[in-house]
């Protein structure tokens, strides 16, 4: 049973908020391995970006997750004190959280039907990095 390296993975943001779909990187990444059984770790190294699973069949639920998001966790507000003005892109990330566990078996993500993993930008644009660990079950 071979042990998997820890993968690093770069992307870059284009905007202050907004989700991308890992999810085809994921799978990738998971083949390129060949792991059989086990489970896939996603984690995100930041601390105003985060990771979680969500729909990713109709793009408008990703516009209303941020907007959403947006209402609850706005930019500015007087009791802020984190000098850096982005309080709101911490709290977010707070709310997301930051790895998403996924399960691995007979060689492919399970995933239902309407799910794909979202990374998360709240303070972009920037280039950004995602971590996988690869987890194989013992035979
Ligand atoms: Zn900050």
């Amino acid at each position: 049973m071979p042990r998997h390296p820890l993968i690093t993975q770069s992307l870059t943001t284009r905007s202050r908020c907004e989700i991308i779909d890992l999810t085809a990187r994921v799978r990738q990444i998971v083949r390129d391995h060949q792991v059989r059984d086990g489970i896939a770790v996603v984690y995100v190294p930041h601390t105003t970006a985060g990771v979680t699973i969500n729909e990713n069949a109709d793009p408008d639920v990703k516009h209303d997750m941020l907007r959403k998001l947006g209402e609850l966790v706005p930019l500015r507000e007087r009791y802020y004190q984190h000098g850096e003005g982005n309080s709101d892109s911490h709290v977010k990330t707070a709310m997301v959280g930051n790895s998403a566990t996924l399960i691995i078996e007979g060689g492919e993500l399970v995933l239902g039907t309407w799910q794909g993993i979202y990374f998360c930008e709240f303070d972009g644009p920037r280039t950004r990095q995602f971590m996988v660990k690869l987890i194989e079950s013992a035979e």
